[in-house]
């Protein structure tokens, strides 16, 4: 057909996921991916409404492709994803040059309304929810066109259940639902045959993985009330949750199960939150030899008093001590974090709780953010209390230095370790530096030998010999020879290593 197709993405890393499924199902249908924006005949614009000026940004992008469209007609955009889901019919009302509008819960039918669009003219779909029925054939089912060979994401549940008043997810994905658990372990083995060796697991509030399929299958539940095998899960029957009489699979589980799968070297994910930091899931970290020694947990606020106006269901303290459990059971574990400040009502006593939580907690690394109203949020109704900006700025960088000085003893204390490391490409700033990271997901820029191009995903030694706040740097010792799709745990750990003077 000819027809070649470009997406920017404006969000998170379920946003990221879902232009992949985007791409995915274009290439299905015939599209080639064009590398400009401006150039392709379809111009899908993925959104988030989580990440501040997200309106300003999307009509702004929509105002440059206006004169793109007047150019060329045939040209179609798309725009997708959280904002398209909240703004509806406004898209068009604002910029009657798209063609195509649609949300959250109808990604899967990306294709098909471009299409329609093509052949009848502009078309918004905006459904309320997720049909469970779409779900189920929805994640596993859809192509994927993923950025990185060895690296993918692998989504476990859609929505969230909670009510952060500063966050505007639930209103836009909806409750949450989780994916069978036979599904995902499908996907998993599918995806360590292709090559990945790297999984990122992906959801909301990972650690209630699973509450929702307890709910369903209640209804098919025996006369003990203890879970019935069903068909999909029914090869996990005898190891854990079945074996238990759980009526729910549990984050844990799932982590377990990834975690064993053949070819899968690195396992993932994003996000636990603090109130469901569950033991069962420290210790499947702990265990768990592909687990990485990698957790975020994000804190939000180190004030009481604050945690309970975001409604966040947990203390201060109850957070610390989650996280020294997750450090005594997880050996060399790096801890990651969000926090924001200014959220409506902080006081300066608010404020230096959470610096004393920040400094107690050691982070190795955080991503901070100056409170700014989400339209739709019961944050945003807080007008009457918000702090004025010019101190949420000098917070913000009080905050931001207790965390660089984390950041960096942390990364100071890896000089002279020699670290595993994947390698994703070369360095943006200086294409003759390779760059990688490690299980506890530091970036690491490295040299190797002249002539030495290792591929992505290829796994390295790297000795480290330098350090900053934001990455280490080092020199390449070994790299591995490149996995094979095929390769089984027992090979993965008898790994040849090629050293590097002998390359
Ligand atoms: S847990 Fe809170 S912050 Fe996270 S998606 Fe749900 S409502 Fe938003």
């Amino acid at each position: 057909m000819g027809q070649t197709y470009a997406i920017r993405t404006f969000g998170c890393q379920m946003n990221e996921h879902d232009s992949e499924r985007i791409a995915g199902l274009l290439e299905g249908d015939g599209y080639e991916r064009a590398s400009v924006l401006e150039e392709a005949d379809v111009m899908v614009l993925n959104t988030c409404c989580i990440r501040e000026n997200a309106d300003n940004k999307l009509y702004g992008a929509l105002g440059r492709l206006k004169a793109v469209k007047a150019k060329r007609p045939g040209a179609l955009i798309a725009v997708a994803g959280c904002l398209a889901q909240k703004d509806r019919d406004l898209v068009r009302e604002r910029a009657g040059h798209v063609d195509v509008v649609f949300g959250t819960h109808n990604v899967h039918r990306a294709a098909e309304l471009i299409d329609h669009a093509r052949r009848h003219g502009p078309v918004v779909e905006i459904l309320t929810e997720t049909v469970r029925d779409d779900v189920e054939a929805f994640p596993s089912a859809l192509p994927v066109r993923r950025e990185a060979a060895h690296s993918a994401w692998v989504t476990i549940q859609i929505g969230c259940d909670n009510s952060c008043t500063f966050c505007i997810v639930p209103a836009v994905r909806g409750p949450e639902i989780s994916r069978p658990f036979g599904e995902l372990v499908d996907e998993v083995r599918d995806l360590a045959a292709s090559g990945v060796s790297e999984i990122t697991l992906l959801g909301q509030n990972v650690n209630s993985y699973g509450r929702d399929l307890a709910l369903s299958r209640r209804g098919s539940a025996n006369g003990n009330g203890q879970a019935a095998s069903t068909g999909d899960d029914a090869w996990w029957c005898g190891e854990t949750w079945t074996a238990d009489r759980r009526a729910r699979p549990l984050f844990a589980d799932l982590l377990r199960a990834a975690g064993q799968m053949d070819g899968i070297r690195r396992v993932r994910f994003t996000s636990p939150h603090p109130k469901d930091l569950r033991p069962e899931t420290i210790a499947a970290m702990a265990e768990v030899p592909a687990v990485c020694e990698h957790l975020h947990l994000p804190l939000q606020s180190g004030s009481d008093a604050v945690l309970r106006a975001m409604q966040r269901g947990y203390t201060a303290e109850r957070y610390l001590r989650r996280l020294r459990a997750a450090r005594e059971a997880v050996d060399d574990l790096a801890v990651s974090t969000d926090i924001i400040v200014g959220f409506p009502g902080e006081t300066e006593h608010d404020f230096e709780q959470t610096l004393e939580v920040a400094a107690e907690a050691r982070y190795d690394s955080a991503f901070t953010f100056i409170f700014s109203p989400r339209p739709g949020t019961a944050a945003a109704e807080m007008g009457d209390r918000f702090v004025p900006h010019e101190v949420s700025v000098a917070r913000y960088e009080r905050l931001r230095r207790v965390i660089e000085r984390s950041s960096r003893l942390a990364n100071e204390a890896r000089i002279g370790r020699i670290e595993e490391v994947v390698l994703e490409g070369p360095s943006k700033k200086d294409p003759s530096v390779a760059t990688g990271r490690t299980r506890r997901n530091t970036l690491v820029h490295f040299s190797s030998p002249a002539g030495l191009a290792p591929q992505p995903g290829t796994y390295a030694q790297v000795e480290v010999t330098a350090a900053a706040a934001n990455f280490l740097q080092g020199e390449l010792a070994s790299i591995e020879d490149p996995p094979s799709p095929t390769a089984t745990q027992s090979s993965l750990q008898a790994r040849r290593l090629i050293p590097v003077a002998a390359v």
